[in-house]
């Protein structure tokens, strides 16, 4: 299936913070792509702007190689390679000093889209936003993008959001989650809304129970340091998991447009039940072996044989609406797990009656959406186990995967292509707005703080596993049990 390709209006995009990772695994890549599928005019130009000193030249050098290593790019003599490479430009400033600056503001070009990505810590976004408006940069059609952590709680969201209001208005604050810009994320919207089929069934009456999982088999790698003053809290459920939860129990948006569809995710976090201590489980992830190679443990591989860190988390989450009351969404998330697998599993309820008897066995009819690996759908139906010998019910799936069924030879555009894309469009869908981070801090504190309160220690759990047992005792309380991880 061939998709349409406009190309965007004419932007400048400056990326401070031009030489960090993310700069060089995702943006330069992701601008790459679209400028090769021609959605980028030739006269946009893209600026890194860091600390190091680089000339045009060794800008672009760096931006080749990072193109090599994470866009797959075997020839960086190739013409479409160079004429990319052509737009960079590299400015050298400090965001808290006042060098740079001038020559940066003569870079942009007037009349144009100036788009400013803060690829920089987030201690850094004040100094910034202040700068670039002191300059007179900010004006017009200028939009700055952010990146997660957005706080490490209310407070701290609250501060960062405050030193970007001094400077910009909602309408110009682009907060990257880069979940939302999945492909299959966005599916969830279509599927919920785009069908018939679904959407009377969407409630207590009909739904059972809702479970989400992301699930990683990597361990922290090299981010231990950073993951250490997270954890699984705070680096996935506030915002990954809380946008999964938004996107699938969220009431019907007017339109699908920014404010629309942002005020409907707003209610339904405003709408979260305070959790209960007994209803949180924390764990740990064990050294391991498997395929004759040691893994670490969690408490090793952040160089702390005390940390209290979690690296997993399974909570059962209450919505208070009318539409939820009463159907529990039981969320979990934790690294070093059995498979990789992002999943939204949607049980329904038995029928109220089975015409069938006892025997036949009562079998529930779930809906799952895969967002990773193999995109897609699955539909457990009931049916008649096929034989003699009277009648047993059993389910079989109506299995869709997404790349089968569209054909999977057009590769499928990297979440940060279609946000970056949508920053320049002005189109803020995708993005978290302001008052949607700090109602997610203000649900999610309480239960952080109980911990320290506690002094709650998290479970340790075998590398490769499903995580805790208490995760397991958690669900078990309600007569209920995990679906299977499976890749
Ligand atoms: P990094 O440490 O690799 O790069 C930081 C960049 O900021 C460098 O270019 C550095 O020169 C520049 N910088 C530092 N101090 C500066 C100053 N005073 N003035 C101007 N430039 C300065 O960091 P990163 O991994 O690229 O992360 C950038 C931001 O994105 C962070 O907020 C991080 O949390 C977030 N983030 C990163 C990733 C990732 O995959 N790397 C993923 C999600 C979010």
């Amino acid at each position: 299936m061939v998709s349409r390709v406009i190309p965007v209006d004419p932007f400048d995009l400056v990326i401070f913070g031009g030489t960090g990772d993310l700069a060089r695994r995702k943006i330069l890549p992701a601008l790459y792509r679209r400028f090769c599928a021609g959605q980028i005019l030739d006269c946009c130009q893209i600026i890194g702007a860091a600390r190091s000193e680089l000339s045009n030249d060794g800008y672009r050098q760096m931006a080749a190689e990072a193109l090599r290593e994470f866009a797959d790019v075997s020839d960086i003599d190739a013409v479409e390679v160079q004429e990319f490479l052509a737009r960079l430009h590299y400015v050298q400033l400090d965001a808290r000093g006042e060098d740079g600056w001038q020559e940066l503001a003569r870079l942009l070009s007037e009349d144009r889209i100036h788009a400013f990505y803060l690829s920089v810590a987030p201690s850094l976004f004040g100094d910034l936003a202040e700068r670039i408006a002191g300059h007179g940069l900010a004006r017009g059609e200028a939009r700055v993008v952010v990146e997660k952590p957005f706080g490490h709680d209310l407070t701290s969201a609250k501060a960062l959001n405050q030193s970007l209001a001094n400077h910009f208005d909602e309408s110009q604050i682009y907060r990257i989650d880069h979940y939302l810009g999945k492909e299959t994320v966005q599916n969830l919207m279509a599927i919920r809304f785009g069908n018939l089929l679904f959407e009377p069934l969407w409630n207590s009456r009909y739904v059972d129970h809702i479970q989400i999982t992301v699930a990683e088999t990597v361990g922290v790698g090299g981010r231990g340091e950073y993951y250490d003053r997270a954890g699984a809290m705070r680096d996935m459920v506030q915002n990954h998991m809380m946008q999964l939860l938004c996107l699938i129990a969220m009431e019907p948006p007017a339109r699908f447009e920014p404010d629309a569809v942002r005020d409907e995710k707003l209610k339904v976090i405003r709408a979260l039940k305070p959790v209960a201590a007994h209803d949180v489980v924390r764990g740990q992830y064990a050294a391991f072996i498997k395929d004759g190679t040691e893994y670490p443990s969690y408490r090793d591989a952040v160089h702390d044989p005390a940390s209290t860190t979690e690296s997993y988390v399974g909570l059962k989450v209450e919505i208070e609406n009318w539409r939820w009351i009463g159907t529990p969404f039981y969320l979990r998330t934790g690294k070093r797990l059995a498979a990789r697998s992002s999943v939204i599993e949607v049980v329904f309820k038995d029928t109220p009656y089975s015409i069938f008897g006892a025997d036949a066995g009562d079998k529930a009819n779930i809906l799952s959406i895969r967002l990773q690996p193999n995109e897609g759908i699955t539909l457990e139906v009931t049916i008649k186990e096929p034989g003699p010998g009277g009648m047993r019910l059993i389910n079989v799936p109506l299995d869709m995967s997404f790349s089968t069924a569209l054909g999977d030879n057009e590769p499928v555009a990297d979440a940060y292509e279609r946000l970056i894309m949508d920053v320049i469009r002005g189109n803020q869908t995708l993005f978290m707005r302001g008052d949607e981070v700090e109602a997610a801090w203000a649900w999610t504190d309480p239960i952080i703080d109980g911990w320290e309160i506690r002094g709650d220690r998290p479970e340790v759990y075998p590398g490769g596993s499903t995580g805790p047992t208490g995760a397991d005792a958690l669900v078990a309380r309600d007569g209920r049990v995990w679906r299977t991880i499976r890749p």
